[in-house]
């Protein structure tokens, strides 16, 4: 170690949990961070900060202003920018002395093995159930700790999944993801800024234990953070036998894709405007109004005439529609409607049309 690197960790050394020792092993250590978003932003910080020798990125997108509530590893001026691109620069200036590896792409099952066979431990700060999934069975066949961290609105959840070292992986408390646009990402949910920053830098305090072997990782332990209540509940986790990848006979033994939940590109789909629909109801025209929402959604307000299929059970009652009629499929904004679109036009559905807006534009500019 030189001079300068003494100096830089002399706090981390100064520590008898840590010591020289400890930072050489973190200097050696190669971490991963999937996504540079809300949580990979802290994260990556304190990873870097704290001399991890190898750090890896991998995002594919582009810095956008909506972004800097809360990814503060970008600012106003790299707005358009690569969030990789971004990330290295501010990254190098926070420590220069360590490795950076980025990986522009999306994580598939295409490369996921691959990269995650380059790091020791990987922090998962991604925003969406397929690279979730993804990254945490390709941890579970590569044997390394998968730091898991998750934000809604104002909670936050973070645990580390590892079933080589004892603890449950993530598919042992959810088998399979849950039915595309079931539930809300963040750009419809929202997400207190300072959330992220607190879950990301719990999710690199976890990956820094486990390099350093030192106190006790958060294996089979869920720690679930209520922003408002400023509370911290803990809860206790256990490995499935029967889990699809981790159990004792895994079903599943390679990678998947599963389909991107919130990424329907909604200008590919064939829309009509609330002002139609209502020229359409109002001339008696013949066709069918689909409302995926929930029951408790369509208790407090519906468009007369709609039937009510929550897009969870649309894959097993699309029997009761006609393929062939005129089809517009809404809910309360847009998306989950056109995740539904797109699941009815695979179905063989013809002339099928998702509501622009949804319920939500429908009561604002109608009724
Ligand atoms: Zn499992």
């Amino acid at each position: 170690m030189t001079k300068d690197q003494q100096l830089r960790y002399s706090r981390h050394m100064i520590m008898p949990e840590v010591g020289a020792e400890g930072q050489e092993r973190l200097n050696k250590a190669r971490v991963l961070c999937i996504g540079a978003g809300g949580l990979g932003s802290p994260a990556a910080l304190y990873l870097a900060a704290a001399g991890i020798g190898k750090l890896g990125l991998v995002d594919f997108d582009d810095v956008d202003l909506s972004n800097l509530q809360r990814q503060i590893l970008h600012g106003t001026k790299d707005v358009g920018r690569k969030k990789l691109d971004s990330a290295r620069d501010r990254l190098r200036d926070v420590n220069p002395t360590i490795e950076i590896q980025l990986h522009e792409a999306r994580f598939t099952s295409a490369n996921a093995r691959e990269i995650v066979s380059a790091y020791d431990v990987v922090v998962d700060g991604s925003d969406n159930f397929p690279t979730r999934y993804l990254s945490n069975d390709v941890c579970v066949f590569a044997n390394k700790p998968n730091v898991y961290g998750s934000v809604f609105r104002f909670d936050g959840q973070t645990t580390v999944f590892a079933p080589h070292l004892g603890g449950p992986c993530y598919r042992c408390l959810f088998p399979e993801p849950p039915p595309p646009g079931s539930v809300p990402n963040c750009a419809q949910a929202g997400v207190l800024g300072v959330l992220p920053g607190i879950v990301g830098t719990i999710q690199a305090n976890e990956a820094i234990k486990l390099i350093l072997g030192v106190g006790e990782p958060l294996i089979g332990r869920l720690l679930y953070f209520d922003a408002l209540k400023m509370k911290f509940r803990e809860f206790n986790l256990r490995r499935d036998p029967q889990c699809p990848v981790c159990g004792d006979s895994p079903t599943i033994t390679k990678p998947i894709d599963y389909e991107q939940f919130c990424g329907v590109a909604m200008d590919e789909l064939p829309t009509v405007s609330v002002s139609e629909l209502k020229q359409k109801l109002e001339s008696k025209e013949s066709f069918q109004l689909v409302d995926v929402r929930e029951p408790m959604e369509y208790e407090i307000a519906n468009i007369d005439g709609a039937k009510l299929i929550p897009l969870g059970e649309l894959p097993d009652r699309m029997s009761e529609l006609d393929r062939e009629r005129l089809t517009i499929v809404h809910c309360h904004s847009g998306q989950r409607s056109a995740q539904a679109v797109k699941m009815m036009r695979e179905a063989g559905f013809t002339n099928v049309f998702n509501l622009d807006g949804g319920i939500a534009r429908w009561s604002d500019e109608v009724e």
